[in-house]
């Protein structure tokens, strides 16, 4: 709880943006911090509503009205050690997740709801300005070795996990950089890279070995893996989702992740040949989601002519829909910071055709307005509407149309059973794959999803990795029954 009265007396803050005109001219984040007076305030707002839905709607488990209830008391220290007790990075949830927790805060029935997030957010900055975070080695070894796969947000989780638990934790990395798609995905005006590397100097100290430019199966033996006692895969869903349009192959059309990828490694000095540059173009970004709205801030970055965004969903409601009721995730129209930057949305509206010229470029967009026709029992039905048709002048379209699943080269080579989704069959819970000692987690085991997600996967695979090699367990979980063996 934080104060009796907080939630009565004090209204919801937010953090501020710097202006749309400012911050397109670069690629920090540009988030006004609170206050430190501010964000006790904030925390005094968590009500002591006796069931605390936050904890359910955090996949994580965080103890929030805890961690709240100490910001107000100003235990900023004691406040690091809780969230740090269920959360390995909350400096990259309190940045970027969509923070489900708040959606099912009870307070949120009635009011804006505690703005948990950057509560968050503000304990982990404050602790690694104070110095707080030191690596934790651990004090035995126990002679067992793991490899992991992958170094998103859950092969980080699971790596830290695991080396804290005693084992020798050796990550494989198929690109120049550590962090998965934090790295390379998120463009850097979202979360800048410092806060990846300032971890990763943690996890280093605590003794984990990172090997960059090893794309396990293509490069390098799935037989090497062998030599280690057990395997954690987290090389995330990354197989990207195209679409069956005539004019697909125009010159111009382009997958958001190489547009974002290559941003962030021109930012960071790195080679990049031919740079997909959105500079004085009309853009169209094709997918409303994350990935949509990353694209229209790098491209207004860039100094396109015009930013519009297609979705072929309809329009959500301003408003939580009745559909999805609190403490439910709300079907809710969501403007993102990039899109205040300026794009024009556009929903229900389907591309026809990428129309080029002789050479190949690509000159304009054939789209037509559609409907959805639901019949209870079937599959929704994806409907044109006849005399909708529109041409729109377009230099560059983007194709932000999420990940159809992981890619499989591993599962082929290594003997892994996949589920109808093309994921790495591992129950959830225990994250084991056919192969025994072979443990699967984050958006490979899952499809994609989220960044917290992510984090919880590592660390409860960790959790059933140690069991399997060990017999017990002193890692925590948030989710006892999902042992492997009994302790
Ligand atoms: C553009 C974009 C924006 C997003 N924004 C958000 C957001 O704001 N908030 C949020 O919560 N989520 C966001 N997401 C989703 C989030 O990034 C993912 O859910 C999360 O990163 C998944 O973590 P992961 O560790 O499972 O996989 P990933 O982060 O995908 O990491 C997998 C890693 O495995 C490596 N790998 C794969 N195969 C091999 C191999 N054979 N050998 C060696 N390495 C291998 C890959 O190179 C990669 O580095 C976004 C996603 C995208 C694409
Ligand atoms: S990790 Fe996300 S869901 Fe969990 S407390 Fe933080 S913001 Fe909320």
């Amino acid at each position: 709880m934080g104060k009796v009265t907080g939630f009565k007396e004090f209204e919801r803050q937010d953090e501020a943006y710097t202006p749309v005109k400012d911050r397109v001219k670069h690629y920090k984040e540009f988030t006004v911090p609170l206050s430190e007076p501010e964000i006790t305030k904030q925390g005094s707002r968590c009500m002591d509503c006796g069931i605390p839905f936050c904890h359910s709607g955090c996949p994580l488990g965080n103890l929030i009205p805890d961690f709240n209830h100490m910001v107000h008391q100003g235990e900023w220290q004691k406040a690091s050690w809780l969230l740090h007790s269920t959360n390995n990075f909350p400096e990259f949830t309190g940045r970027l997740c969509p923070a489900p927790c708040e959606k099912s805060c009870v307070l949120g029935i009635i009011e804006d709801p505690v703005s948990i997030e950057n509560i968050e957010k503000n304990i982990v900055e404050r602790a690694f300005k104070e110095g707080w975070i030191k690596p934790q080695p651990p004090k035995t070894r126990t002679g067992k070795t793991i490899a992991v796969v992958g170094s998103g947000p859950a092969g980080l989780a699971a790596a830290q996990q695991l080396n804290r638990a005693g084992h020798t934790v050796t990550v494989f990395e198929r690109d120049d950089e550590i962090g998965g798609l934090l790295r390379y995905g998120i463009p850097n005006f979202k979360m800048e890279k410092e806060v990846i590397d300032r971890r990763l100097a943690i996890l280093e100290a605590e003794g984990i070995t990172f090997k960059t430019n090893v794309n396990v199966g293509v490069n390098s033996d799935v037989k090497e893996l062998k030599a280690f006692d057990s395997v954690v895969l987290c090389g995330g869903a990354t197989e990207r989702r195209s679409l069956p349009t005539p004019g697909i192959d125009a010159d111009g059309v382009v997958q958001a992740m190489d547009f974002l990828t290559q941003q962030t490694k021109v930012l960071f000095g790195k080679d990049v040949k031919d740079q997909v540059l959105a500079t004085d173009k009309n853009v169209i970004v094709i997918g409303g989601g994350d990935t949509g709205s990353d694209c229209v801030g790098t491209s207004n970055r860039h100094g396109a002519k015009s930013v519009v965004n297609f979705e072929i969903m309809p329009k959500p409601p301003g408003h939580r829909s009745p559909t999805t009721p609190w403490p439910y995730w709300p079907l809710q129209l969501k403007t993102s910071s990039s899109h205040q930057e300026g794009v024009e949305r556009n929903w229900l509206i389907n591309t026809k055709e990428f129309i080029k010229d002789k050479n190949g470029k690509l000159t304009a967009l054939k789209t037509v307005n559609v409907e959805w026709k639901m019949v209870p029992g079937e599959r929704p039905q994806l409907i044109e509407i006849e005399g909708t048709e529109k041409i729109w002048p377009c230099d560059l379209a983007l194709l932000a149309l999420g990940f159809t699943g992981p890619e499989s080269t591993l599962a082929d080579k290594l003997g892994i059973e996949k589920d109808a989704r093309s994921n790495y069959k591992a129950e959830y819970g225990k994250y084991q794959t056919n192969i025994p000692n072979i443990f699967a987690a984050g958006d490979m085991r899952r499809g994609q999803s989220l960044i917290v997600w992510a984090i919880s996967e590592g660390r409860e695979a960790a959790r059933q990795v140690d069991l399997y090699l060990m017999g017990k367990s002193n890692l925590p979980s948030k989710d006892m029954s999902g042992d492997l063996v009994a302790m």
